[in-house]
């Protein structure tokens, strides 16, 4: 056998768990391995065991979960990849490595649950974040404390779509302090069209409820570590709080990020030629539209439009979550950023006539038809 390469991203899901998924009869597809548990030979099996190649209980690794996240460590780059529960548990176990004290610095305009996790991580454990525009890359230097623990972002922003520059933000920060750890929520844009890791960030987070599973039909989360070392009391942590991902939904995840490069390249050019189109109706007063992935926002005229807009639509749904098969319309204000104060969401620019638009797999032109006629008179 010819040593293993490095290869390109397209081979490697379309790939993914085939050759390498320990099943004894060489089946293509992984199987969904539901067992709890693994016998041991011997003693001499227990105490030379190699978590690697070995099974003993099923939260601390179990081989379809061992296929996911070789898979994912690899899509990101990283040296350790953990499978979780949902995107949320992915980020608590980020969160699992800092304590009471540290100093954490966000951009400001980030995933409407973040923003209620990191209130509740101040309030009960004394974790002090402090809020960057996202722009200033000297605000973000100045902003960097002897307890500065780690830097978060979302790039490009929910919902406002702003784009950070990681590089910039992994040299700021890596250049003040080299433990100071850089993690990027890559959800919207997937290691499709953004790699983190490649451009200096330590921990990759993401929601595979959305564009890495795509088919709203699932929730999960995970982490992905650039180093062993970080990697390590990841692992530790994760079995320790047992925020793992199930055998089934691991399949699942694994099944689905075979199309994940198809699916993204079909979402962007879908989102292209909607946002092109919503952005010549006379109802629209502004499209934001970051130029990758299947992720619209935009501000309608007055706000007596959205219900009626809501009502209209034959074909996309108003409901919560995005990065899936099906189009999606939810409003901000009054869902996924509904736990911010107001003042706060108002200067972000998050008011009751913006939309966000989740472009599904759907022919372009039947959904800006659809969006044409629920926005018409
Ligand atoms: C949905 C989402 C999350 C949370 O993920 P869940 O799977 O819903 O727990 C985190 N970050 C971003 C950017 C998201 O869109």
């Amino acid at each position: 056998m010819t040593k293993k390469k490095h290869f390109d991203i397209d081979t490697l899901l379309a790939q993914a768990g085939n050759r390498d998924n320990h099943d004894q009869f060489h089946s293509i597809s992984t199987p969904i391995y539901l067992s709890s548990n693994f016998r041991h030979r011997d003693l001499e099996d227990v105490e030379n065991f190699d978590p690697e190649k070995q099974y003993s209980y099923s939260r601390l690794s179990t081989p379809t979960r061992k296929v996911l996240q070789d898979t994912l460590a690899k899509l990101e780059n990283g040296a350790k990849a953990f499978a979780v529960s949902s995107g949320m548990a992915a980020i608590q176990l980020v969160f699992s490595l800092f304590n009471s004290g540290d100093e954490i610095i966000t951009s400001d305009d980030l995933y409407g649950g973040s923003f209620r996790y990191f209130n509740y991580l101040t309030e009960h454990y004394g974790i002090k974040f402090n809020k960057w525009d996202g722009k200033s890359y000297d605000t973000l230097a100045s902003l960097i404390t002897p307890h500065t623990k780690a830097v978060w972002i979302e790039t490009p922003s929910n919902p406002t779509m702003k784009v950070i520059n990681i590089q910039k933000v992994t040299d700021i920060a890596h250049n003040s302090d080299s433990n100071i750890l850089v993690c990027v929520d890559n959800t919207f844009l997937t290691p499709i069209y953004q790699q983190p890791i490649r451009e200096g960030a330590d921990i990759v987070v993401h929601s595979a409820t959305k564009y890495l599973s795509g088919h709203n039909d699932m929730l999960a989360g995970a982490v992905i570590a650039k180093s062993k070392e970080i990697g390590e009391t990841l692992e530790f942590n994760f079995n320790t709080t047992g925020v793992t991902l199930d055998p089934f939904d691991s399949w699942l995840l694994l099944r689905s990020l075979k199309t994940l490069s198809v699916r993204m390249q079909r979402h962007t050019s879908n989102a292209t030629y909607v946002a092109a189109s919503l952005a010549k109706l006379p109802q629209v007063e502004k499209v934001l539209y970051p130029g990758q992935g299947g992720m619209i926002s935009f501000y309608v005229q007055n706000r007596n439009q959205v219900d009626r807009l809501f009502k209209r639509l034959n074909i996309i749904s108003f409901a919560e979550s995005l990065g899936g098969v099906e189009s999606l319309l939810t409003i901000p204000s009054l869902q996924t950023h509904r736990d911010m104060a107001k003042a706060d969401r108002l200067k972000l620019g998050i008011t009751d006539e913006l939309l966000r638009l989740s472009v599904g797999l759907e022919n372009p032109e039947d959904l800006a038809e659809d969006l044409k006629q629920a926005l018409g008179d």
